[in-house]
């Protein structure tokens, strides 16, 4: 490239997902799209990397998962995206009764999760709950998932669209540990079902603030089905599609280019950045579309900063050289290829947040573990190698910021320890080693993951999430993309009422706000 141009219809600042998604239907419709990432690579938290030296395995070191990634978006874009479907949705370990056991819970629910539930419960009841609950929500997912593609419909008009109502307003309204309690009895049961709303959200299942409910919601309804599916070739396969088509279209993609400030005006707007040899450049346009999240724009707009977020989660890749032996005997192949849920009853999610709650690490963090190999091989090329991706609840950022590496470090103590005392032989006996002879094992607090994403605060959505509809009746029919600025459009996960996670609607949204002016 020679430079770019000095005016373009729109100028992306941030080349994760959203902003790609953002500048290839703006290029698709026309318009001279430049896209700044200050990263060496696109694609944000959706990337892949080889993140052990001399091990060829490339990780989704970040995002790992979709589920609202809507298909239209892939058709629209004609993305090269292939989501494939684990057979296991989840397996639990636990002890009961000194005795070592797991709760199977199949993707098609058959008769093997029937038994396992039956196993664990002693009876059927559960079991029956578990689908009501799951029946309910997949009407509900049904309902809600179409309006995420349209502008932003208000309070009645939403319920108008649903046939659970009842849910939707318990949704809102009540805490979700009372909304899961009307369904499912048992504490392991109950906490699986909650663990959907902390996933990046430090939240209080039994406050009803809407915080857990949001988070849950999010993570139940995409596509429809609410089903989390596994990018073949890894996360960065996916913003790599997006990366493609917005490219095809003819958006320029830059990276190494950091922006510093935007100022506005009434037509337009000029975009400040440096390059990584130090060079200071500046185009204008008539919009610029914020792909980076809401506090980092604030920053470039220079406008008062909103209460900072902060992330809670513990992120753990790992590289093995074998799936460890389960000490319930159970096969690791299936055991790991769904959600593998360690920690996570309801009494320990209470237990924990209680403890980060008054600025200690949890004596027992829940988390969750996950192998993506055992769905989509080809991340691990020939190798015979497996991958772990191990995700922590109720680990705030604040408990990382007096003794950051420390902290972190006793973090993957307890984790391991927690795993460990379900398995048949040493997690770190089954680590792989890079070329240095080192265990393949690398964390991230909320604070790394700032660092290295300028997430802020490590949050993964950039925040809160936000119910899917028009917080006030004038917000009714726009696309929820509105910043400080006409000319400057939000397109983020954080950004947009609906962009959280990997799912593209953040620049879907600011895209169809622009084109429909
Ligand atoms: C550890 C982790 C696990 C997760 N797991 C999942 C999962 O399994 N499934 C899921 O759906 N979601 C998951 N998420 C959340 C999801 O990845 C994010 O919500 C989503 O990727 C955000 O996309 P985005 O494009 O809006 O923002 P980002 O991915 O944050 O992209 C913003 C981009 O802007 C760039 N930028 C920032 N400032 C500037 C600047 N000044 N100049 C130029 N560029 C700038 C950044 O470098 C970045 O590339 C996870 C996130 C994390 C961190």
């Amino acid at each position: 490239m020679t430079g770019p141009a000095a005016r373009y219809d729109a100028v992306v600042v941030g080349g994760g997902h959203n902003g790609l998604v953002a500048a290839a239907y703006l290029a698709r419709a026309g318009w001279s799209v430049l896209v700044l990432e200050r990263r060496p690579v696109l694609g944000g938290a959706a990337i892949s990397q080889q993140v052990f030296e001399g091990v060829d395995v490339r990780l989704s070191a970040y995002s790992y998962l979709v589920s609202l990634l809507p298909d239209r978006i892939v058709t629209d874009l004609d993305l090269s995206v292939t989501l494939l479907d684990r057979a296991v949705a989840s397996y639990t370990p636990l002890v009961r009764d000194g005795a070592h056991g797991g709760l199977l819970i199949e993707r098609e629910e058959g008769p093997a999760t029937a038994a396992s539930f039956h196993a664990l419960t002693g009876g059927d009841a559960e079991f029956a709950g578990w689908q009501r609950f799951y029946g309910r929500l997949a009407t509900l997912a049904e309902d809600l998932a179409p309006t995420l593609t349209e502008p932003l419909l208000g309070e009645a008009e939403l319920a108008g669209r649903l046939r659970d109502r009842e849910l939707w307003q318990d949704l809102r309204e009540r805490p979700l540990a009372d909304v899961v309690a009307a369904h499912l009895s048992d504490d392991v049961v109950r906490g699986i079902a909650l663990t959907d709303g902390l996933i990046g959200t430090f939240a209080d299942v039994h406050a009803a603030d809407g915080l857990a409910g949001r988070c849950f919601l999010y993570h139940l309804i995409g596509n429809g089905t609410g089903r989390w599916r596994v990018p073949a070739g890894g996360m960065g396969a996916v913003s790599g599609a997006i990366a493609t088509a917005a490219r095809a279209a003819g958006a320029e993609l830059v990276t190494g280019a950091t922006v510093t400030a935007i100022e506005t005006r009434a037509d337009g707007v000029t975009v400040h950045w440096t390059d990584d040899d130090g060079t200071a450049r500046a185009a204008d346009a008539g919009f610029a579309v914020s792909g980076a999240a809401p506090a980092v724009l604030d920053e470039l707009l220079d406008a008062a900063p909103a209460p900072r977020p902060s992330g809670s989660q513990l992120k753990v890749n790992m590289v093995l050289a074998r799936l460890p032996r389960l000490r319930s005997g159970d096969d690791p192949h299936r055991a790991f290829s769904g959600t593998f849920h360690v920690d996570e009853a309801a009494s320990q999610i209470d237990a924990a947040y209680a403890q980060a709650a008054a600025g200690r690490l949890p004596d027992v963090i829940p988390f969750e573990v996950y192998c993506h190999s055992l769905t989509d091989p080809t991340i691990v090329g020939g190798t015979g190698l497996h991958t772990l991706t191990l995700f922590g609840l109720h680990t705030p950022a604040e408990l990382f910021s007096a003794y950051p590496a420390g902290t972190r470090d006793e973090a993957v103590a307890r984790v391991v320890g927690q795993l460990d005392a379900y398995l048949a032989e040493p997690l770190l006996d089954c680590l792989a080693r890079d070329a240095d002879g080192r265990p393949c094992l690398q964390a991230a607090s909320p604070l790394d993951v700032e660092a290295s994403l300028a997430m802020p605060g490590g949050h993964i959505f950039h925040g809160d999430l936000s119910w899917p509809l028009a917080a006030e009746p004038t917000e009714a029919g726009s696309w929820g993309v509105a910043t400080v600025h006409p000319r400057v459009v939000a397109a983020s996960s954080g950004g947009t009422v609906r962009g959280g996670a990997v799912s593209g609607l953040g620049g879907f949204a600011a895209a169809q706000h622009l084109l429909g002016r």
